[in-house]
């Protein structure tokens, strides 16, 4: 696979892991006392099993899996209330496939469907423009569902939608945004973090200047990473490299990709259609201020929230809580490991999930599942 196994190759692999063990032998961490680095991206943390960087790079640093996996963080209230919308019989209901087995209070999407509702997969908020274009008797609805990665594609979908005048085409939306949950973590005296690897996809999206606050106000490097073994291991060594020196810095690792100041096409679509809201629901981390996005007023008529009166468009907003022994918040947080939760691999499975964490491409509990984190389970039953 040309310009991906270049940044597989074992040599320089090696090269990478010998210059972190140096780095964290000049630090003096150990397994005792371990360096905690947080990897904010749920992708960031399926590559990190994947390869296996977890077991090769040495007992003094800990990664601690953050809460970058939007799936993941989305309450059950907000899955809810997606079923509500879905199983009205005027509406067709589209959603990207990770989302579809994320357990809400009674059921998920899947099962909704498999009861009737139309709900039908998209690859892209463009096919569900499409849909509307093609039933212009029915309501079809996008479920927005992301980071800033995702945020512009579907800010583009209502910008269309307008020029064109459709008026059975809206998105419930659940867009919300990296830094803020960060300093929610880093104000959590019971974090305690040493570094980031920051997100790769997203900060292609608003650049590195929205972390400045990390190094700034807190005294805590990033750097912002791609997804090949080789892009996070060359920036944990990075991370590591400022913490040896004293300095805390936004650094790019990334830059093939990553231009400092963002997209700025991307970043005008977003500043168009969305507002910040006052506060958003994280599943595991509460509420946090100005995380979510709402659809502006002047888009309201795409608004699924307001055409459906529900969620924050409705009069009571619903809080739900997780159910009854699962872990989820707090893995979500990053303040105990997958195999941790007592549910992992029992009463939670990727076959019968409890937690949207074991469900998602990005979940970190699906990570650990994957990639053998099951086995330990089994082993000291
Ligand atoms: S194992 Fe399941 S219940 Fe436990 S934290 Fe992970 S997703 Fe949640």
């Amino acid at each position: 696979m040309k310009y991906a196994e270049e940044f597989r190759d074992p040599t320089a692999a090696r090269i990478q892991l010998d210059r972190i063990a140096r780095l964290v032998a000049e630090i003096g961490a150990t397994a005792e006392k371990p360096l905690h680095i947080m990897e904010i991206c749920g992708g960031h943390t399926h590559a990190i099993f994947r390869y296996g960087l977890d077991r090769l790079t040495p007992p003094g640093i800990e990664f601690i899996h953050g809460p970058g996996c939007p799936v993941c963080v989305l309450p059950r209230s907000r899955v809810d209330e997606c079923i509500e919308i879905a199983e009205r019989p005027e509406v067709i209901f589209t959603t990207f496939g990770d989302a579809m087995r994320v357990p809400g209070t009674r059921k998920s999407l899947l099962q909704a469907k498999a009861e009737g509702a139309d709900i039908r997969m998209v690859y892209s908020p463009l096919d569900a423009l499409d849909l509307a274009r093609r039933n212009p008797d029915r309501e079809v609805v996008f479920f927005g569902l992301g980071f800033e990665t995702t945020t512009p594609s579907t800010a583009l979908s209502i910008q269309q939608a307008a020029r064109e005048n459709l008026p059975n085409f809206s998105v419930f939306c659940n867009h919300i945004t990296v830094p803020e949950p960060l300093r929610v973590l880093l104000d959590d005296p019971h974090m305690m973090l040493d570094g980031f690897v920051g997100p790769g996809h997203v900060s292609m999206v608003i650049g590195t200047h929205p972390y400045d606050f990390i190094a700034r106000d807190y005294g805590k490097p990033i750097v912002v990473a791609g997804f090949e073994p080789l892009d996070l291991l060359q920036s944990v060594a990075m991370v590591l490299e400022q913490i040896r020196d004293g300095r805390a810095e936004v650094e790019n690792q990334y830059a093939r990709v990553v231009p400092e100041d963002g997209n700025p096409v991307s970043l005008a679509a977003i500043a168009d259609v969305y507002e910040r809201r006052p506060t958003f629901e994280w599943r595991g981390l509460g509420e946090i201020d100005a995380s979510g996005l709402k659809i502006r007023n002047a888009y309201q008529s795409f608004d699924a929230e307001q055409k459906f009166s529900v969620g924050y468009g409705a009069d009571q907003l619903r809080r739900v809580p997780d159910p009854e022994g699962c872990a989820c918040g707090q893995v979500m947080s990053g303040r105990i490991k997958p195999v941790d939760c007592p549910q992992f691999g029992r009463g939670c499975t990727p076959e019968m999930p409890l937690g949207a964490l074991m469900v998602s491409s990005e979940g970190a509990c699906a990570a650990y599942y994957q990639y053998g984190g099951h086995r330990a389970v089994e082993a000291a039953e």
